[in-house]
Order: structure tokens, then sequence, then C-alpha cells
């Protein structure tokens, strides 16, 4: 049976090491800010910046709440981020996706200044991620990895295999498993034979949105397995792999919920907190 990777237990501590370290900030004189732009109604995005607001409160991390309605032109929202990069209470930026049609996403993203781009969306970080330098990476491949080292397990030498390639999690997720020195492939929608290469994973990570796709004729006995998938369905929230079959043959297995989310946010309180520390020195 395989071990659970308590992913909430871990970005609490994580979170505790966040909120001294902000702490210390503060006594400096620098109360750390984290700028969080949200437009139309979207109830999902509602809860996802309740979440981050209030994760903000509990670290220490002042939060500014910026709220468009619908009707709102891209060039308001893009006027704000000008000024919130210019604006020396601010130590990061991030704006909830998904935007409204009418505005250009990556055009948007691309005006956050990087230095305090917490989503790591920016492609001057995506850009140096991939060169392996030091950038604020996205933010839900970079609780991945805190959460297999959690397990104690060293990734160099491993085989990772992800399936799903999105810019936000699978090729990430690919550069900070490489850079850990594990050798990756990266699956999609359009690879043949993709049990057989999951099978052969030390590490599957799992990115693709949908619902217990990844049964137990997928995975290696021992592998370490990660669930990405966050799916509302009729039976309630259901990860991308079916947790019940998989968790008997895998080593570590991460719940839904309870595994990669809660890391997600708290990465992005620390791109935050690293930013302000760069600018206000760490002691
Ligand atoms: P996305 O942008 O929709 O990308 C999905 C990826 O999965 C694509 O690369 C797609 O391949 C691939 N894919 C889809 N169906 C497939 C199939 N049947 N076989 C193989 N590959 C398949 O998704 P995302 O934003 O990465 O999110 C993936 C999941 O993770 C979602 O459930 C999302 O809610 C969840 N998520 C959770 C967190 C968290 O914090 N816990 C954060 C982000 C995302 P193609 O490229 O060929 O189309």
């Amino acid at each position: 049976m395989a071990e659970i990777i308590d992913g909430k237990k871990i970005a609490e501590s994580i979170k505790e090491d966040i909120a001294r370290r902000t702490a210390i900030l503060e006594q400096k004189g620098h109360k750390t800010g984290l700028a969080v732009i949200m437009v139309g109604e979207n109830p999902a995005s509602k809860i996802y910046v309740r979440n981050k607001i209030a994760a903000c409160e509990r670290t220490g991390i002042k939060s500014f709440s910026y709220e468009f309605p619908d009707t709102a032109q891209e060039s308001e929202v893009a006027e704000l981020i000008s000024a919130l990069n210019e604006d020396d209470n601010i130590d990061g930026i991030l704006v909830q996706l998904p935007l409204p049609k009418h505005m250009n996403e990556r055009r948007l993203l691309e005006q956050i200044s990087p230095e305090k781009d917490a989503d790591g969306f920016h492609t001057q970080n995506a850009g140096r991620l991939f060169l392996g330098e030091e950038c604020s990476a996205a933010c839900t491949p970079s609780g991945i990895i805190e959460l297999i080292k959690s397990t104690g397990e060293i990734i160099a030498g491993k085989h990772a295999v992800i399936i799903g390639r999105s810019n936000i999690v699978g090729k990430p997720l690919a550069m900070l498993l490489l850079q850990n020195n594990a050798t990756v492939t990266i699956c999609h929608s359009k690879t043949l034979n993709i049990k057989d290469i999951a099978k052969a994973a030390d590490i599957l990570a799992v990115a693709i949105g949908v619902p217990e796709f990844v049964t137990a004729d997928f995975v290696k006995p021992g592998a370490i397995v990660i669930d990405v998938g966050m799916n509302r369905t009729q039976e309630g929230l259901k990860g991308d792999v079916k947790f019940d079959e998989v968790s008997k043959i895998a080593s570590y297995i991460t719940p839904v919920p309870g595994g990669v989310g809660p890391m997600t946010i708290t990465m992005l309180l620390l791109n935050t907190l690293k930013a302000a520390e760069k600018k206000f020195g760490r002691d």
C-alpha cells in the first residue's frame, strides 16, 4: 500500500517558514505584498482568489485585491499592471486566469515585470527555467518537486514520465525534473502506447484533466505517483488517477484533494517572498 504524500502538511510547514521570513523583512521595514487581479465573475476564479488572499494573511504577506467587471477593457488592466510594476509595496503580481475572451491573456501576462511575476508565467521566467537559470518558476510544478523530495527518494537517475504538456504544468515540470537529473518523457493526447510508456516510470506525474484516466495497469509497482488533476464530477472532486487502484501498487501517491493543490498557492507565496528578499535582503 502506497504512502500518502500529505500536501497539506508539507504546505503548512513551508508556510511557517514563509511567515518567519516575511516577519524578518518586516523588521527591516518592508511588508511583503502580493497584488491579485481578477476580471469578471468566474465562480471558480473567485474561490481561488479568496484562498490565495487567505493564505497571504496567514503568512504575513499583504494582499492587494483588484477586481474588474467582465466589460473592462484590456488597456485598463494593462494600466493597473504598469502602476503595480512601479509600486515598491508590491513584490508579486498575479492575474487570475481565465480572462474574458476579448482580452489577450499572453499580452497581459507579458506586461507583468518578470521580477514580480509570482505565477512564473512570463516568457522571461519560462525561458530562464528552460536554460536552468534562477527564476520565478511556475507554482504547480515547483510544488510537485517539493512533494517528490519530501518522500526522501532521490530524483537523480529516475525515469520520470509526465502525462500532459501544458505551459503551466507539464512543460515546466519537465524542466524542473531535468534540473534534478531525472530522465524525462512527456506524453500528450497524440502519444501512442501511453500505457506502456507510463508503466516504465519511476515517477509518474499526471496533469491532463481527465478523471481517473490512470488506472493500476499504467503504473509500475513501487512508482511515485503525482496526481495533478482537479476534476469536478457529479461524484465530487476527482484526480486524473484512479486512487483506490493505484495506491495499492505505488510506493507514494498524492491524494486529491490534499496533494498538489495546497502546494500551488504556497509556491505562489514563496515566489512573492523571494522577490521581496531579492530587493530587501535575506538573513
Ligand atoms: P490543459 O492545459 O488542458 O492541458 C492538458 C494536457 O493533457 C494537454 O497537454 C493534453 O494534450 C493532455 N491530454 C488531455 N487528454 C489526454 C489524454 N486522454 N491522453 C494524454 N494526454 C492528454 O491542462 P492543465 O492546465 O495542465 O491541467 C491539467 C489538470 O491539472 C486539470 O485537471 C487541472 O484542473 C489540474 N491542475 C491542477 C492544479 C493544482 O494546483 N492542483 C494546477 C493546474 C492544473 P495535448 O497537448 O495533445 O492537447
